[in-house]
């Protein structure tokens, strides 16, 4: 691709540029690429359907063993509750995932997806990452494209991201060797994208990562890009150390100017992705509010529910006005969204929405960060 940045020239400029020529930079990508006075979000939940996982990853916070006394695992209909949640919430998507629990096969996977197509059909299924398809191939005695094709057949049209890390042999090694790596990864996105689904590419830095990890990461992304496309957007994210087996190695919080640097340097390398999103919830919202500056064109979604980041003690929560207040806040114009990035609704001279009861914030963001309870995760 014409004036493309390569890897050596990208690493470069990722660890020598200052944050404010990025910023310019990046900006003037965004104003190409999107409507430059525009910021969308989704009116979305997260919710998990297991927390059983034997990965043992040390970032995480959320799973457990099979056998803790607070492991659990839904029924479809117990999953089918949250779904009833969000659609009175006025929600149009639910991002489900679990832990890799060996478990649960395919049928269990292809009936959450088709209840709730036939449950909700105004809710779009956001479910499963790469891990969770890999482990349903596994102990379903199925190939990932075949797994991926039931899905499809039950209504399952996108993935969620999740799982990235950092693509780097050497970080999974690290942080979670029992994980697929880089390469499984990529390919069950690589997969989905052949057979039509959309997914979107995540990225959580902020840990023992160096900036050259940083670009293999984007590198991939890029290349399965252009041989396979199928990305819908970039989503980075600082990783969270309480409550974490990592956070022994790991003192600090990697802070605002690595996420601007970040947000900034992927739309410029990432050339063809549409678009690249900045969160409100993952950083906090006032630099969420900020980092709408660095190239971002998206806002992610409302995050009704969330269990993942929680599980840090990272809790953070809005409605749908606080979302038109943060975008406008940042001197942009909100527009929903559905999952597929199209456009649902845009708010000229509308500040304010009727909320349903359900969505309403009824708790402080950032509570206080308990103790690390080993003896929970590890029975
Ligand atoms: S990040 Fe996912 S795979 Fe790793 S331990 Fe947590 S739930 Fe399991």
């Amino acid at each position: 691709m014409k004036n493309r940045l390569s890897f050596a020239e990208g690493l470069k400029l990722f660890k020598e540029e200052s944050l404010e020529e990025l910023k310019l930079r990046a900006q003037e990508i965004r104003k190409l690429k999107n409507p430059p006075s525009r910021v969308t979000f989704v009116l979305d939940s997260n919710p998990n359907y297991t927390n059983v996982c034997n990965i043992d990853c040390s970032f995480c916070a959320f799973y457990r063993h099979p056998k803790a006394p607070d492991a659990y695992t839904k029924s479809i209909d117990e999953v089918m509750v949250h779904l009833a949640k969000a659609k009175k919430a006025g929600l149009t998507t639910v991002l489900l995932q679990g832990g890799v629990n060996d478990a649960l096969k395919i049928d269990y996977y292809v009936s959450l997806v088709s209840e709730a197509r036939r449950q909700f059909p105004e809710i779009h299924p956001h479910f499963f990452s790469a891990v969770e398809i890999w482990n349903c191939a596994r102990v379903s005695n199925l190939s990932i494209k075949e797994v991926l094709e039931h899905l499809w057949e039950a209504g399952l049209r996108t993935l969620p991201g999740g799982g990235a890390e950092i693509l780097s042999e050497r970080v999974r090694m690290a942080i979670s060797p029992r994980k697929i790596g880089p390469n499984g990864w990529i390919e069950v996105h690589r997969q989905a994208h052949a057979l039509g689904y959309k997914t979107t590419a995540t990225m959580m830095y902020g840990h023992i990562e160096e900036p050259e990890d940083i670009l293999s990461h984007l590198e991939t992304l890029r290349l399965a890009q252009d041989e396979v496309p199928g990305f819908t957007s970039f989503v980075p994210w600082s990783y969270k150390r309480e409550r974490t087996a990592l956070r022994r190695n790991v003192k600090h919080w990697a802070g605002e100017d690595s996420y601007f640097r970040i947000l900034a340097f992927s739309r410029i390398y990432l050339d063809n992705f549409n678009h690249i999103s900045a969160s409100w919830f993952g950083e906090g919202k006032e630099i969420g509010i900020e980092s709408l500056h660095y190239g971002a064109d998206d806002f992610g979604g409302t995050l009704l529910e969330e269990n993942v980041h929680r599980a840090t003690g990272w809790v953070n929560r809005v409605d749908h006005n606080d979302m038109l207040k943060m975008i406008r806040k940042a001197g942009f114009e909100p527009a929903e969204r559905d999952t597929f990035y199209n456009v649902l609704r845009t708010y000229e001279g509308v500040y304010e929405v009727e909320i349903p009861e359900e969505q309403k914030v009824n708790e402080p963001d950032h509570l206080p960060p308990l103790i690390f309870n080993a003896k929970a995760q590890r029975p």
